[in-house]
């Protein structure tokens, strides 16, 4: 059985991102302690996007939601 670490309640915390608002810029890449976040070409588009990668390994910490410039992240609990 696998047992998550963490503050109770914080279990299912995910980030979103807003497409819309989102630039590419790499910043919740970088800050993000649990490497949730990484980058992968868009099938449509060709270009490159930030995906919500791991979304389980969350531990809503928020520096990405803090961190984006662009307020693009959102944290679900
Ligand atoms: S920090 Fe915000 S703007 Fe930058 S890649 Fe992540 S979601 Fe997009
Ligand atoms: S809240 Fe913290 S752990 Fe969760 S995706 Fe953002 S930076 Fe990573």
């Amino acid at each position: 059985m696998l047992i998550r670490i963490g503050k109770e309640g914080d279990e299912m915390a995910k980030p979103i991102i807003d497409y819309k608002k989102c630039n590419v810029c790499k910043t919740c890449i970088e800050v993000c302690p649990m490497e949730v976040f990484k980058e992968e070409d868009d099938k449509k588009t060709k270009k490159k996007k930030v995906v919500v990668a791991k979304p389980d390994e969350c531990i809503n910490c928020k520096a990405c939601e803090v961190q984006c410039h662009k307020t693009a992240i959102k944290i679900i609990d």
